[in-house]
């Protein structure tokens, strides 16, 4: 034992003990993540949503539930060459399947942290029953966005999706709350969103309204969740444009697209002039099938 550390331990019995303890448990949940294939864990402290103050109290994780000491955000990515067919059946799949393996892994998560004796809770990734209850009241009871913020996963662009380095705004996340001190990760200094002004552009109901004088947009969530209500009535919700279009992601490394955002802005107004336009044929084509089309297609602006 250094210097340092023994005159810690002799003047703070135990409390080098205790932060053995929770670098270990953090090192546990790390390694639950690999092995399960998590793509992003993030670890933020309850007290960070009182320090930003940006989450109104009812909605904070102590709030909730008063034990949470700490709020463990996994996430998972949404490919992109899925994402952009959206609204399609092939990407409402998508969305269901990386929700089932986001519950899944928060429930069992919740439980390996009781079994070692940390109670812990979870919250499902979605946390609506239907559209009629967001037409209601449209906001869950808990916001995984600016939990993953705080986890220092990424940060909040113009669209209100959460950006992050890996995958831009193309993750689901879900978030479990345990009553162990982990140490926290950093919060990311730089903003990711660089204003470019593709989600609001591409946006079919003008919900994105760019602000010169900060990142996060205004946005317009009833016209968002027409939108939704329109995709859910042909089964093929959600919509996501705002996520495929957006250009921050290292996963555009990997589909290597050049020219890709010019094809996004011209999308609506090409295939407006011509449904079967060539260039955007093997996004049409898994549009046209599986779903029941009503009289429009979901991609165009109003
Ligand atoms: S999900 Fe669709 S309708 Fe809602 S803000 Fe994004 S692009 Fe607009
Ligand atoms: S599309 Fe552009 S403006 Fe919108 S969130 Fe992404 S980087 Fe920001």
């Amino acid at each position: 034992m250094k210097d340092r550390e023994k005159k810690e331990e002799a003047t703070h019995p135990g409390k080098r003990a205790a932060s053995r303890t929770a670098e270990d448990l953090k090192k546990d949940v790390l390694r639950f993540c690999r092995e399960r294939g998590v793509d992003l864990v993030g670890f933020a402290p309850a007290e960070r949503w009182d320090e930003a103050a940006e989450v109104p109290p009812d909605f904070r994780p102590r709030a909730i539930w008063a034990p949470a000491r700490t709020v463990i955000v996994m996430g998972v990515e949404m490919p992109l060459p899925i994402v952009e067919t959206t609204p399609s059946v092939v990407h409402m799949e998508l969305y269901k399947t990386a929700n089932i393996e986001l519950d899944r892994l928060a429930y069992d998560l919740m439980r390996r942290l009781n079994r070692r004796g940390h109670a812990s809770f979870f919250f499902p990734r979605d946390g609506y029953g239907s559209m009629r209850a967001l037409r209601e009241n449209n906001r869950a009871a808990f916001a995984h966005v600016p939990a993953a913020k705080y986890a220092g996963l990424g940060t909040i662009g113009a669209s209100h999706n959460l950006l992050t380095p890996g995958f831009g705004p193309r993750v689901r996340l879900v978030s479990v709350f345990t009553s162990a001190e982990i140490p926290p990760d950093p919060m990311l200094g730089k903003e990711l969103c660089i204003k470019c002004e593709a989600c609001a552009q591409c946006c079919p109901k003008g919900a994105i309204r760019m602000r010169p004088d900060r990142v996060v947009g205004d946005y317009d969530d009833q016209a968002c969740l027409a939108m939704a209500e329109e995709l859910v009535a042909q089964r093929c919700f959600p919509c996501g444009i705002c996520t495929k279009v957006c250009p921050i992601g290292k996963d555009r490394i990997l589909y290597k697209q050049p020219g890709v955002m010019k094809k996004y802005l011209g999308e609506a107004e090409a295939l407006a002039a011509n449904p079967d336009d060539p260039q955007y044929q093997a996004w049409t084509h898994l549009r046209k099938y599986g779903v029941a089309r009503g009289k429009k297609q979901g991609t165009g602006k109003e």
